[in-house]
């Protein structure tokens, strides 16, 4: 028989970008082809987000344009698996395109679902029953060594940059938030599977690892003499040879470790200094309601304190606007709050009610969609500004950056484009640079000199690539 052909395709956040990732590797494993094309598919699997009920939609249309596409290929498998899966579980097993619904924590078992799913042409249901309370190391071990044997040989989505998992779930329990409820809670990895994972990732030529976590700093593992932080994953991961960049996203604004953090921050090169905190409100009624641990005032003091540490350091954050209750006065008080923070950017989010969460639950959502609109819009336009100040203080200046690849859209007029083609690339701070360049730098560093900013981009000349 053919190898049997598998498309992907993914939605949501950077955590589902490497499951997707790690999907493909382990299929890749098991003898599976990966295709780019519907058409070219024995299997098509979508991996699910169910952080905005926007992104459920949009998988439920996708699947509806399936259920057409098996009317003329009846044989073809659909999976879905991800944060959708464990939320809907059989719910979504009983739509008709459906053949597979495989949760976050089962994705080891992928390859022997698909098989089963095409052999004994019967649905397949995997996910946790009780995800707040799963069996002691249910699933975790058979997670852990899937990351593990899959991590390395994983197809980058950008070359020479790897996410490496640090920790899975949460535990904190804001009340609009679905994590807790399909991802459980959290489990740290034990420092040294990430550190070999890290050490692989650098010889197979990975430049920059990002960390990954839903609270990342929550990190905690406690190995019987030593209680390990993410300061020593990042202290480790900065020992590595051929690791240039460290990133880490995202961070729960909390007291713990954060100084240590920082501190590495300030004392290694390595580690970028940028730093992704979601605030989501500047209205310590909102923040309470939401279940941050924090208000308005000692989020900015922490911000501060990172500001002494790191005098260098960029800082970043989510909001979500139209919160139920949100008044006019509270959403005054983020616009506040986003003009004292001089984030470098924001990602703005307009809420919505998401099932089995608390303010779901308990709240009604008595924000209309237009004010959610306005706020957005007006939250964006007040973060434009600040970036495009911020961005100001780079002309003239050169800095590091590390390309990743080919510029999506053209950046640069005629006056300014020499012919040469157009290539994106990030700094340490996460802004996007893009310039003109002869030869493909795709995944090396170079040095290049800004020569104009816009808010969301800076545009610049090459003047040398360093590796
Ligand atoms: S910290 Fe809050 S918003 Fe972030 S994943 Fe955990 S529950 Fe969700």
């Amino acid at each position: 028989m053919n190898a049997i052909k598998v498309h992907i395709k993914s939605f949501g956040c950077q955590m589902n970008k490497l499951d997707t990732n790690l999907v493909s590797a382990s299929l890749t494993q098991a003898g599976f082809t990966l295709t780019e094309s519907v058409k070219d598919a024995n299997v098509v699997l979508i991996n699910t987000c169910s952080v905005r009920e926007h992104a459920e939609q949009r998988v439920i249309s996708h699947l509806g344009h399936l259920k057409h596409i098996k009317q003329t290929m009846p044989d073809l498998i659909v999976g879905v698996i991800g944060c959708m899966a464990q939320r809907l579980g059989r719910e979504l097993l009983e739509h008709q395109a459906v053949n597979i619904v495989c949760g976050p924590a089962q994705i080891p078992q992928i390859s022997a679902l698909i098989a089963e799913a095409i052999e004994n042409n019967k649905k397949e249901l995997a996910v946790t029953d009780n995800i707040r309370r799963p069996a002691p190391h249910q699933d975790t071990d058979a997670l852990e060594k899937f990351e593990s044997a899959c991590a390395v040989t994983q197809k980058q989505s950008i070359p020479a940059q790897a996410f490496v998992r640090i920790m899975r779930g949460c535990n904190k329990f804001c009340t609009y938030c679905i994590v807790p409820y399909v991802r459980g809670p959290e489990v740290s990895r034990p420092p040294q599977a990430i550190i070999d994972q890290i050490k692989k990732l650098a010889d197979a030529g990975t430049k920059q690892v990002t960390l990954l976590g839903q609270a990342v700093n929550s990190y905690q593992y406690n190995a019987g003499d030593k209680t390990y932080s993410l300061a020593d994953i990042l202290a480790k991961t900065a020992q590595i040879d051929g690791i240039e960049w460290i990133k880490f996203v995202t961070n729960y604004p909390s007291e713990k470790y954060f100084d240590e953090i920082l501190k590495v921050m300030a004392d290694s090169p390595k580690v970028c200094p940028y730093l992704h905190i979601p605030a989501q409100s500047g209205s310590d009624r909102i923040l309470k309601a939401m279940n941050r641990q924090y208000t308005a005032d000692w989020y900015l003091g922490l911000l501060e304190r990172a500001r002494q540490i790191v005098p260098q350091i960029a800082v970043a954050a989510d909001f979500i606007v139209g919160f139920p209750g949100e008044t006019d006065e509270d959403f005054n008080a983020t616009v506040e709050l986003v003009e004292k923070a001089r984030y470098r950017n924001c990602f703005v989010f307009k809420y919505s009610p998401r099932p089995g969460t608390a303010s779901e639950k308990k709240l009604e959502d008595t924000v209309p969609a237009e004010t959610k609109q306005a706020r957005n819009t007006r939250l964006l336009q007040v973060q434009e500004k600040i970036s495009e100040d911020l961005n100001r203080d780079f002309l003239g200046k050169t800095v590091r950056v590390l390309v990743e690849g080919p510029s999506k859209k053209p950046h640069l007029n005629a006056a300014e484009n020499d012919g040469n083609p157009q290539l994106a690339a990030r700094t340490a701070t996460d802004q996007i640079v893009v310039f003109n360049a002869q030869q493909n730098l795709t995944g090396r560093f170079a040095k290049v000199k800004i020569t104009k900013t816009a808010p969301l981009t800076l545009f610049a000349q090459l003047t040398e690539p360093l590796e």
